[in-house]
């Protein structure tokens, strides 16, 4: 494989050495993103089951000051798991919320049974101060609800008003969805010409409305100037990633500038001298830290997704699991 490295002296001299780099690269680029939609569309596989497990046995509980999520977990294993001998229940958090899973939906049910019937039974039960903080379950019957799926409309030209879509949007919304106001990106491109991106924030309801009733198609019509085009919303699932060192995901001590090619500190991606890539990720060989179909970039991709409020028919079934796959924005 020739390198690509974007070196100084790599400039195009136009000799067929040069067609020959250009023809790999772009063979290159297409087979990696072939690679990284296909172990994308494994993984979501393999995530089906399990998600829909975690949505329907879990419960989320509003955090207090007096309950965060210790005493949440000590109550609940003391008075529930030791004192009933049920299964072992599992407990994470986030800033405003508790999370707690049961190892079924049906015990699930036996444990917020239980809990209103102590009201009268025992009103000193401890499991009692949780009650009132339970979150009620969504339109689904699900107890936890993932977060707001980030949609996008990448380069959009500047006279196409996000006003209009939002009145568009009104209109087609169910009952139960949630779209959010568009929110405008920064202008690019040459003046006259420019674009930007357009977001959006649905709930599993709202991406519903876009995806299976919509089609995944925005019609615009704006009459005045006899404009009508298509946009094509796609779901932002693109992991963080360090600029400098290209660490992917949150949590990580940057240790400074890393050359894009073989990882090194010692030198800036532009005076690499490596003919091969290493990536310092997945510590392999053959791919740089910065490409998407890198095991690990994958793995965090898919992280993201599952954090959203995406209806699991997108993640169960092939058909809408491909057209999921072909919605996503990861670079
Ligand atoms: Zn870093
Ligand atoms: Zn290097
Ligand atoms: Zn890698």
């Amino acid at each position: 494989m020739l390198p690509s490295n974007g070196n100084a002296n790599n400039q195009d001299t136009g000799s067929i050495l040069d067609v020959i780099r250009e023809q790999t690269t772009n063979i290159e680029a297409h087979s990696n993103a072939h690679a990284t939609e296909q172990a994308i569309s494994d993984a979501l596989r393999e995530l089906a089951s399990k998600e829909r497990t975690v949505r329907e046995s879990s419960i989320t509980i509003r955090n207090t000051l007096e309950l965060s999520s210790n005493p949440i977990a000590e109550i609940i294993e003391q008075e529930w798991v030791t004192r009933r001998e049920q299964a072992p229940v599992s407990y994470w958090q986030d800033k405003t919320h508790s999370f707690v899973q049961f190892i079924n939906a049906a015990t699930k049910q036996v444990f917020l049974e239980y809990l209103l019937s102590l009201k009268t039974k025992e009103p000193d039960n401890k499991l009692n101060k949780l009650a009132s903080l339970i979150e009620a379950p969504n339109s689904l019957g699900h107890g936890i609800t993932r977060k707001e799926v980030r949609l996008e409309i990448t380069n959009v030209r500047a006279n196409i008003k996000a006003e209009i879509i939002d009145k568009m949007l009104e209109k087609v919304k169910t009952p139960n969805s949630s779209i959010s106001q568009i929110r405008e990106g920064k202008l690019h491109g040459p003046p006259g010409n420019q674009t930007r991106s357009l977001m959006l924030r649905v709930n599993s309801k709202g991406f519903n409305t876009i995806f299976v009733n919509l089609n995944g198609v925005l019609p615009y019509t704006r009459t005045e100037t006899s404009t009508k085009i298509r946009l094509y919303p796609r779901i932002n699932a693109r992991p963080w990633t360090c600029r400098d060192c290209f660490f992917i995901g949150p949590n990580h001590t940057c240790m400074g500038k890393a050359c894009a090619q073989c990882g090194s500190r010692e030198h800036p991606t532009k005076d690499c001298k490596s003919k091969t890539r290493f990536c310092t990720n997945c510590k392999k060989r053959g791919h740089k830290a910065k490409d998407a179909h890198c095991p690990i970039y994958v793995r965090e991709i898919v992280k993201e997704i599952k954090r959203m409020d995406i209806p699991l028919e997108f993640i169960e079934e092939e058909d809408k699991r491909h057209q999921l796959t072909k919605s996503l924005i990861y670079k």
